[in-house]
Order: C-alpha cells, then sequence, then structure tokens
C-alpha cells in the first residue's frame, strides 16, 4: 500500500539540505496586556498623522492601475534630507535605498555582495536576522564573537580587526546601538576596521540611533570618505511605523546602484512609498515620544540594578538584564503576569523593551514579584550565547 507521500517527506526530500532542520525567526506574537518582546515604538500612531497616512493611500489608490515609481524618487530624496537633519552628514538622494523594512534592505546588500561561495560575519550576541539573512541567501555565515578582553558585551578595535584578518569576510555587520545588548559601538572600531579591511563591505545597523545617548556619533558621518561602508536604518523602531515596512540605507552611489540588480522590480508598492513619505513629513509628531521612550530606557537601568538585576548600559529602547538563575523560567513567569518580554538566547539574561510609563510599571511589579529562586547564585553568572534570536 503506497499512498501519497505526506507533506513532510515531501519536504524532507526536497527542501534544500542546508535549511533542514533551521527554526525560522520567531518572537512569539502573544495578545497579552504588556508587550515588550519586539522593540517596537508602543505608541500609536498620532491622530494627524493617521490623517495624512489615509490621504496619501486615498491619493495614490486611483492609481494602483499601474506599477508604482520603481525608483521610489521622492522617497529617497526625503529620506536623504532627514538624515541630513538627524545627523548633520550631507547626504544626497543618489546615496538613499529603501526596501519592505531593513530586512529586505540587509538581504539586497547579502544577494549583491555576499551569497553562495562568499563569506559574511558578524559578533554574537547581535541581531539574530544578520545570519538568518546570509545563510538563506547561500553565504557562508561566521559568528565572530564578543566579549573579551575588557567586558562581558564589548567589542574592541583589536579583537575585530584580528578576527577579521582571520576570515576575511565578504561582508561584515555590526550593529549599533547593538540589539539584544543595546550598547552603542564605539565609531573607532568602525573606522579602524574600515581601514583595515578595504576588500569588506561593512555594514552597520543602527536600527536604534534615534534612541542613542547624547554624544554618540552616527556612522553616517564616516560615509563621505569610505565607500565600503553602509549604514541602514529603519522606520520600525523610533518613528513608530514597524507596521509600515519601510527600512533604508545610506552607502556610496555606486553600492547603492549594485542593489538594483537585485532587487524585485518595483519592490515599494505605491501605498507603502506614500505612507513613508506622509510618515517622513510629519516626523515631528511621530518622532514625539522618543525622549520619553528614553526616559523609561533609564528609568528600566536604574531600577533594575536597584533590585539586583544588573542592566547593560543602554543606547536602544530595549535593555538587557542579568542576574537570573533561568531566564527561560523567568520569562514564563512574567507571562503569567501578563507581561511579554524576550528570551534572546544569552543564559541568565532577558531583554525588555521601553515603552510607556505604565508598560515599565507593569514590568517592575513583575519582577519585583519573583521569589528568589529567580535569582541567579553565586559562581553562575556567565552570559555565554546558546543560539542568540534578537
Ligand atoms: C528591529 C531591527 C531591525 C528592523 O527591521 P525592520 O525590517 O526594519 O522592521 C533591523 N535591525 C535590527 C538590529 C533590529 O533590531
Amino acid at each position: 500500500m503506497t499512498g501519497a507521500p505526506s507533506g513532510a517527506e515531501v519536504v524532507t526530500r526536497l527542501l534544500r539540505a542546508d535549511l533542514r532542520g533551521q527554526t525560522a525567526y520567531g518572537a512569539p506574537q502573544l495578545d497579552v496586556p504588556v508587550r515588550l518582546n519586539t522593540n517596537e515604538n508602543s505608541y500609536a500612531v498620532p491622530p494627524d498623522v493617521v490623517a495624512a497616512i489615509t490621504a496619501a493611500v486615498g491619493e495614490c489608490a486611483g492609481g494602483l492601475n499601474r506599477y508604482p515609481d520603481r525608483e521610489f524618487t521622492s522617497l529617497r530624496a526625503e529620506l536623504a534630507t532627514w538624515l541630513t537633519e538627524q545627523t548633520g552628514v550631507s547626504i544626497d538622494a543618489a546615496q538613499m535605498w529603501a526596501g519592505n523594512g531593513s530586512n529586505e534592505v540587509l538581504q539586497h546588500l547579502v544577494q549583491a555582495f555576499a551569497g553562495p561561495g562568499r563569506v559574511a560575519m558578524g559578533f554574537t550576541p547581535a541581531y539574530s536576522m544578520h545570519p538568518i539573512i546570509s545563510r538563506t541567501m547561500g553565504s557562508t555565515w561566521i559568528d565572530g564573537l564578543r566579549g573579551a578582553p575588557t567586558g562581558v558585551f564589548d567589542l574592541t578595535t583589536g579583537s575585530v580587526l584580528e578576527q577579521v584578518r582571520r576570515r576575511r569576510p565578504d561582508v561584515v555587520f555590526l550593529c549599533s546601538p547593538n540589539n539584544p545588548t543595546g550598547t552603542a559601538l564605539d565609531l573607532g572600531v568602525v573606522a579602524a576596521l574600515l581601514e583595515d579591511a578595504p576588500d569588506t563591505l561593512v555594514v552597520v545597523d543602527e536600527a536604534y540611533a534615534e534612541f542613542a545617548r547624547p554624544g554618540t556619533p552616527s556612522a553616517l558621518t564616516l560615509l563621505a570618505q569610505h565607500p565600503t561602508l553602509v549604514v541602514t536604518r529603519t522606520m520600525s523602531k523610533a518613528f513608530a511605523l514597524a507596521g509600515g515596512r519601510l527600512g533604508y540605507l545610506a552607502a556610496a552611489p555606486e553600492v547603492v546602484d549594485a542593489l538594483r540588480l537585485v532587487r524585485m522590480p518595483y519592490h515599494l508598492s505605491a501605498p507603502t512609498q506614500a505612507i513613508a513619505r506622509a510618515a517622513l513629513a510629519h516626523r515631528g509628531s511621530l518622532l514625539a515620544e522618543v525622549e520619553a521612550i528614553k526616559a523609561q530606557r533609564d528609568r528600566l537601568v536604574q531600577e533594575l540594578a536597584a533590585i539586583g538585576f544588573p542592566p547593560v548600559p543602554s543606547d536602544a529602547n530595549f535593555v538587557l538584564f542579568g542576574g537570573l538563575a533561568d531566564a527561560g523560567v523567568t520569562w514564563q513567569a512574567l507571562l503569567d503576569h501578563g507581561v511579554l518580554v524576550r528570551d534572546v538566547g544569552i543564559a541568565h539574561h532577558l531583554r525588555v523593551t521601553a515603552g510607556t510609563p505604565e508598560e515599565t510599571t507593569a514590568f517592575l511589579a513583575a519582577m519585583a514579584r519573583l521569589d528568589d529562586s529567580h535569582r541567579v547564585v553565586a559562581g553562575m553568572n556567565s552570559p555565554r550565547s546558546q543560539g542568540v534570536s534578537a
């Protein structure tokens, strides 16, 4: 009796060998009162921006019979204006690229500059999508390490140059402020790497740049002198537009031009372009809560330290904290109290997003309710990574 093969059998037979047994990106999307697990902006899009977005989408609806502007010309110019305004670095439209979230922009970079037969590298723990995108596009991924010698999650120039010299990757990912640890990277490390590795494309993922503490320069300040540098940004975090799916990058015009070889034609839909442009035009209103979120971030750092769960210094809208006996057990206990945080796979640590004051209060109250069994006992507080999933 030979019936039709099951779906599982078909997939085992037909799926790419390197994808068998892999797990998909999977931050839980649970319906709980306090969601502090994916670093979204907790503040809803304000009414004036809702009105502008609605009008803009309405205007483009009648023209949806035509393909959108493949070059998203107006959006690129407006993104350049925004970056120039935010950083004081003069950036023009020819240096800009965008995609459906910065994840797509990262995918374009990997497709053009890494991929089969090539090597991409990052420094763990960092953003889990860097290895996932690199591998699914056929690149060999190298897990560089952060840590020694200065502190648990620090990345020093000496360590980066040594690891990159040894592995000679085609693309290196740096994340600043780093997800999931939260701290911005010393710009001297980026500058030294650009000088030392002229045959490597250096991608600095600045998804959280708008939340950095004062005096934290952007890698965009290095762009003019370094054609091998790419800086990626997103409207998903500070701009409160995660659902709009708009990420972007700045790089040398020639690097941007190479991305046209790999993108799908018309990859940015007309509504996506309209939504992003309306949001950018109202950026003052959308970004209004950034300072309030930073205040909650600083409150989390202070209060977690005070109750004995050591936080990592943060330039982002989240805080990684340690001192837990078993991160998974505490994650579940917080969820039982209606608070969803993120277990990023770093032993004894969890990551919490800075949201509204009420959300911070609910999280801290849930933490205060934990009994002593949640606390690490002396000698077991090694932050060794167990497959980071930030
Ligand atoms: C959230 C995040 C992104 C954003 O991804 P989008 O696709 O733009 O939503 C990119 N990089 C890092 C490090 C992030 O944490």
